[in-house]
């Protein structure tokens, strides 16, 4: 590291860096910082590999979370299912429908917004399959419901 650098120097070079990895604009955090643009550029090319490497493992919780979250919402949707089975009630089975198509609507979107080489391929998952085998058997009962799931699963697979 060149002990030339200004930025290297600063008092404040972690929220310098912070801004950096967040990327932010040399513009910008030059000004906040009261930097010159030249001096955050040479910075740039020396700054520690390791904080790019913890803005990628970020992306990648992130994602995670969002996974995490359809699948309590494709938890809810088979308890959804379960309780309309117990009580032979065709309108909540249809909501159970609806929520399972809201997450099919999500892993397919998930898909289109992280990595391919990060993420498998949640339609085609083991566990997928698993869940699609269990909502197609709640539904038996449903026949109309089970019709329009077979559908709008149909379509997914489609795209
Ligand atoms: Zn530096």
């Amino acid at each position: 590291m060149p002990q030339t650098c200004s930025v290297c120097k600063h008092s404040r070079l972690d929220e310098i860096n912070a801004a950096l990895v967040a990327g932010g604009t040399l513009w910008n955090i030059a000004e906040k910082f009261l930097l010159t643009m030249s001096s955050l550029y040479r910075h740039k090319q020396h700054m520690p590999a390791g904080l790019i490497k913890a803005k990628e493992a970020k992306e990648v919780a992130k994602a995670d979370t969002l996974l995490e979250q359809v699948c309590s919402l494709r938890d809810m949707a088979i308890d959804i299912l379960r309780q309309a089975e117990k009580d032979g009630d065709l309108r909540t089975a249809l909501l159970g429908v609806k929520e399972a198509r809201a997450c099919l609507e999500l892993l397919a979107k998930l898909q289109g917004e992280l990595s391919q080489a990060d993420i498998v391929n949640v339609l085609i998952a083991p566990q997928w399959l698993s869940l699609r085998t269990v909502i197609l058997r709640e539904l038996e009962s449903y026949p109309e419901a089970k019709v329009r799931l077979a559908e709008a699963l149909k379509k997914y697979a489609e795209h």
